[in-house]
């Protein structure tokens, strides 16, 4: 039997609080002076004792609700020990015998083919600090010695930890990207990979001859959903080289090397029993109670997977369209305040996905920055529908709108793009003009030598590219064949 790819995920998502776990310092850390956000507490003084920030424990409590978790009415702290200079105390405190959500699962969709993925638990644990390596010049990198900086130590942090149940590095992908996605709905982390506030270790393993699990290796330092893919793919085809060639899998971390494209052994894995967990003792066990919980479901917003359905059966869009719009709850949201504001579900759909989200990746700006609000774009889009502009002077229209903060009225005067469509007089002035222009043309035609109808053709054309598109092709062709005799 061939060997299966078992992977099993432990995600880290830095929680949007404003203070840190334990004590009353800001939570953010980055592009601030190092050390500046630290007080006894997150620096370990002997003697201080931490306070639980009820903020953290809430936001936990709606991320194991979005993953359709238990949430438990009594969970407790631990600490693992291990000493890094990054960890003042020596330890960390962590949720280890009873985390604060268990059992649940997140649906991920691949090919079109659902799945399920199965989630162990969720708890809720203290961020380390930094490590930073400066060198004489002033960068931050390449110093023979280290520095370390505080500001993250004690930031909220919640570990979603899988079961073993995804099968390719495609999967484990898709598996993240629902994770955030959840993570951004629920405003329970801004899951950036790039900064560190998602964080993967991925656990990977061949299955034996048998059909049973192997020995898993443990990747850590991925920092884009790129290189996770490819840490899991190298891990792959490494494990099938160790086992081909009749060696053993060790137990171990490893750390991926983006620049060289390889993961590297960084220790053997500690197990349970290495850390010396034991219970903190200066921490009260969260309690909460049911209908707290009750509390936490019910200002729970839709999830991306109910919003999807809904936009399915609402608006007939497609799987694709829906993906593209539902991504981001922001844009979801500014979809259906456009299709409120009059515009047709389809066409909507179509300009936000084609020409919205084009402007905003030129203009670098995400769509809650975004220049033009729903009904401005509803507008926009509902002349297209009535035929009143074309679709290409709608792009310019709504770059003009977006580039410069225009109303759709001062943008079309800006393009100086007639007001509606042109017809009647305007559009038989404009076909008369074209007619002398072109005498020979319209000669070969008022002789009935046009057997083809091509002259006609190329005299509507140039009607149309006249009237920027802005005119009724039956219309057009109707004032020339009155002018021509045709
Ligand atoms: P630890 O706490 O020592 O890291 P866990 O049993 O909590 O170990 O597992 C951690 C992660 O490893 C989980 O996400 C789990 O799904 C995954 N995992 C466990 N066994 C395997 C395996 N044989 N192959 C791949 N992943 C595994
Ligand atoms: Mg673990
Ligand atoms: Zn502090």
């Amino acid at each position: 039997m061939a060997r299966q790819i078992v992977i099993g995920l432990e995600v880290h998502l830095q929680l949007l609080t404003k203070t840190k776990l334990f004590c009353s310092c800001s939570a953010e850390y980055i592009g601030h002076t190092p050390n500046s956000n630290v007080c006894p507490i997150c620096l370990a003084v002997p003697g201080t004792l931490p306070l639980l920030n009820d903020g953290a424990v809430a936001l936990a409590s709606r991320l194991g609700l979005g993953l359709h978790c238990t949430i438990q009415n009594y969970s407790t702290f631990g600490r693992k020990n291990y000493f890094y200079a990054d960890l003042a105390k020596a330890y960390q405190i962590t949720q280890y015998e009873l985390p604060v959500a268990t059992k649940g699962y997140l649906d991920i969709e691949l090919g079109g083919a659902s799945k399920r993925v199965r989630i162990h638990h969720l708890h809720l644990e203290e961020d380390a600090g930094k490590l930073v390596h400066p060198t004489a010049d002033g960068r931050l990198t390449g110093a023979a010695y280290s520095l370390v900086d505080y500001n993250r130590g004690g930031v909220p942090l919640s570990e979603v930890v899988s079961e073993p149940d995804m099968s390719s590095p495609a999967e484990a992908k898709e598996y993240v990207m629902r994770l955030r996605q959840l993570a951004r709905y629920l405003d329970v982390s801004d899951g950036e990979m790039e900064s560190g506030s998602l964080r993967v270790d991925a656990n990977i393993s061949l299955t034996n001859a048998d059909g049973t699990l192997g020995t898993r290796v443990e990747i850590k330092n991925m920092n884009s959903l790129k290189a996770l893919e490819r840490a899991l793919e190298y891990e792959i085809s490494r494990q099938n080289k160790v086992l081909d060639s009749g060696g053993r899998i060790v137990q171990e971390t490893r750390l991926w090397d983006d620049a060289e494209g390889v993961t590297r052994s960084m220790r053997n894995k500690e197990t349970a029993s290495d850390y010396r967990y034991y219970p903190e003792m200066d921490l009260a066990p969260i309690v909460i109670s049911d209908s707290e919980i009750e509390g936490y479901r019910q200002s729970m917003p839709e999830l991306p997977q109910e919003k999807r359905l809904r936009f399915a059966q609402s608006f007939g869009l497609s799987g694709e369209e829906i993906a593209i719009l539902t991504e981001q709850k922001a844009l979801a949201d500014y979809y259906e305040a456009t299709v409120s504001a009059g515009a047709p579900t389809a066409r909507a759909a179509n300009w936000i996905r084609m020409e919205v989200l084009r402007v905003l990746n030129e203009l670098g700006q995400d769509i809650s920055e975004f220049r033009v609000k729903p009904d401005a774009l509803a507008g926009l889009v509902k002349k297209i529908e009535q035929g009143d502009i074309s679709s290409t002077i709608g792009k310019d229209l709504l770059d003009l709108m977006a580039r410069e903060d225009l109303t759709l009225d001062e943008a079309v005067k800006r393009l100086g793009a007639p007001q509606g469509r042109l017809s009647g007089d305007a559009l038989r002035e404009l076909a008369s003009r074209i007619v002398s222009s072109q005498p020979d043309v319209a000669e070969t035609i008022k002789n009935g030598l046009d057997k083809k109808g091509g002259k006609i053709k190329f005299l509507q054309g140039l009607v149309m590219k006249e009237a920027r598109g802005q005119a009724d092709p039956n219309e057009v062709a109707g004032c020339l064949s009155e002018l021509l005799g045709s």
